[in-house]
């Protein structure tokens, strides 16, 4: 098994590998988390895994051994080698050389168009957490549910509720796409090299909601919009964003109850839809 300490230190060295930071390189090397997130995920001969930087392989060792199906991109040529000669024996595997955010997904989703589940597992690459869960979530693609491996403030800041801190355009994206909860902590020592930060599980299961929206695609946008200067309040962020006046927002606002100076992140998803359809899809 590839995700032990010693095994890992023995292919880094056998391949001359050395982690690079600005690919976000962190190799897991407890073997129990590996399990634990196979177990999570409940893996099974039916199910596809999309993984998203397999590294040396520790977790794609696993996911191959417990599932039908598993697809790769990992950027760092380096690791193809290392891959391909580590998991020669596994026939239900598809690696691909790319850049994640750049790659056509639907398309390379077809590999796993014959599995009856599909499901995206990842220790993410903590550099760009957000835009690869967002270039998932955004659209449709078959895949139902995401088991992904993040900093433990992130976690919390995806899984986080109206008027806290955390809480923003991520986090109502996440609660308008998916159920999402923290599953399980994972500590630094369980990684080469160590981080400076604890990481958790996160599990997200996709669900439909109907608020009523036409555009998701506006209304993503709208969202995007109300969170992008923090310090301002709804009311500002909305007039940076759209060419609105502010007689507009000023009826609208007490029909729904928000306050004038109300800030985005006290919003919970119904009431930020709720807004949005006022202001952009209401029969006028
Ligand atoms: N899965 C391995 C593990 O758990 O030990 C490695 C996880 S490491 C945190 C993140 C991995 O993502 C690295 O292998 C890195 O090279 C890869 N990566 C970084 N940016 C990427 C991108 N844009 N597209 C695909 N893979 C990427």
């Amino acid at each position: 098994m590839i995700g032990n300490s010693k095994k890992t230190q023995m292919i880094l060295d056998k391949y001359d590998i050395r982690a690079k930071k600005s690919f976000g390189q962190n190799f897991l090397i407890d073997e129990n988390i590996l399990k634990k997130i196979a177990l999570s995920a409940n893996l099974n001969q039916e199910t596809g895994v999309l993984e998203i930087g397999p590294g040396i392989g520790a977790l794609t060792e696993v996911l191959l051994t417990h599932s039908q199906k598993v697809l790769a991109f990992e950027i760092d040529w380096n690791f193809i080698e290392v891959l391909n000669s580590e998991l020669k024996s596994f026939s239900n595997f598809k690696l691909l050389n790319k850049d994640f955010l750049k790659a056509d997904l639907a398309s390379e989703l077809d590999y796993l168009a014959d599995c009856k589940r599909i499901i995206a597992v990842s220790n993410l690459p903590y550099y760009i957490t957000s835009p690869i869960i967002i270039k998932l979530l955004e659209n449709e693609n078959g895949i139902e549910e995401f088991y992904f491996m993040v900093q433990k403030e992130v976690g919390e800041r995806l899984t986080s509720e109206p008027g806290t801190k955390d809480y923003g355009s991520l986090t109502v994206l996440i609660k308008y796409k998916t159920e999402a909860r923290i599953l399980f902590p994972v500590s630094r020592n369980s990684f080469i090299p160590k981080p400076n930060v604890d990481s958790v599980v996160i599990g997200l299961r996709r669900r439909k909601i109907d608020l009523g929206i036409k555009n998701e695609a506006n209304f993503l946008k709208f969202v995007q919009a109300i969170f992008s200067q923090r310090r301002k309040t709804l009311y500002n962020n909305i007039m940076n964003a759209y060419q609105i006046t502010r007689k507009d927002i000023e009826d609208i606002f007490p029909k729904l109850g928000v306050k004038p100076d109300v800030r985005s992140e006290a919003l919970n998803l119904k009431q930020i839809a709720q807004i949005y359809i006022s202001i952009f899809e209401a029969p006028k």
